[in-house]
């Protein structure tokens, strides 16, 4: 239900910082294989090994997850350099990318505008009464993606969850990175240790840990979300992850992590 890695209960939470996809979201489920896939195109034929290959893209791929997706393409083009390949820029993968991917995401996105589905299909099962549970007892929530700030506001708004919020920042030039927004939250007088961090990338593990905070590590198997992904559980608690949950369905326990109780 929930794994505890700390061997002490944490400060009690003032404001809460959310990841957006495989945090809250499901519209990007499979994102990686699918990244993946498309990364082994270009380095299947550089090498002779491609599970090896595989297998390292993927490290770079874990590690850079929850920052915007061209640090993920930029690494990617130094791998099929250092393979002597020629690289496009890191900018041109992600918007190959972003066009490979569009159209799973935007039927996604259509059928909950159309009434097909649900939008609590395309949340991570818990992630609305989750939000409910938080904001019923006056703490600051905050969402902040890697992903496009448009995009991140468009699709909260279309499941419903955007009034939770007090900001929303997605990836955008007059935006907030997750490490900025944290200074932001301690520059408003929240302490760092009285932040606490839902995410599913090493990112907002790593730099809520660096701002002395709490971590949960939501280590969903996409898109069931029912048990713990091995190696999502693998990268987050490398991370520095406080806590490991394969969903959000037990508010009730994660609110006492919010209060300090668990
Ligand atoms: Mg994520």
């Amino acid at each position: 239900m929930i794994e505890r890695l700390r061997t002490n209960p944490p400060a009690p939470a003032r404001a809460v910082m959310f990841d957006f996809d495989g945090t809250l979201a499901l519209v990007r489920a499979g994102w990686m294989p699918a990244m993946l896939d498309m990364m082994m195109e270009t380095l299947g034929p550089l090498g002779e090994d491609p599970v090896a290959l595989r297998a390292a893209a993927e490290v770079y791929v874990a590690r850079l997850t929850g920052k915007d997706t061209v640090h993920q393409m930029n690494a990617f083009a130094e791998h099929v350099r250092e393979l002597g390949g020629e690289a496009r820029s890191g900018a041109e993968y992600r918007d190959e990318f972003f066009r490979r991917t569009a159209e799973s995401h935007t039927s996604r996105l259509r059928a909950v505008e159309s009434g097909e589905r649900s939008a609590d299909s395309l949340l991570v099962p818990g992630a609305r009464g989750l939000l409910e549970a938080l904001r019923e007892r006056g703490l600051l929530l905050y969402l902040a993606s890697g992903t496009a700030h448009e995009a991140i506001c468009r699709e909260a708004k279309l499941l419903g969850i955007e009034g939770y919020f007090d900001g929303i920042y997605g990836s955008a030039p007059d935006s907030f990175t997750k490490s900025e927004l944290l200074a932001h939250i301690v520059a408003s007088g929240v302490p760092g240790e009285a932040i606490l961090t839902f995410g599913d990338g090493r990112v907002e593990i790593e730099v809520t840990k660096e701002a002395g905070g709490t971590t949960v590590g939501v280590a969903t198997d996409e898109a069931e979300c029912l048990t713990v992904d091995a190696k999502k559980r693998g990268w987050l608690i490398d991370a520095g992850a406080d806590y490991i949950v394969p969903n959000l369905l037990h508010a009730d326990l994660l609110i006492e992590v919010a209060e300090g109780r668990q």
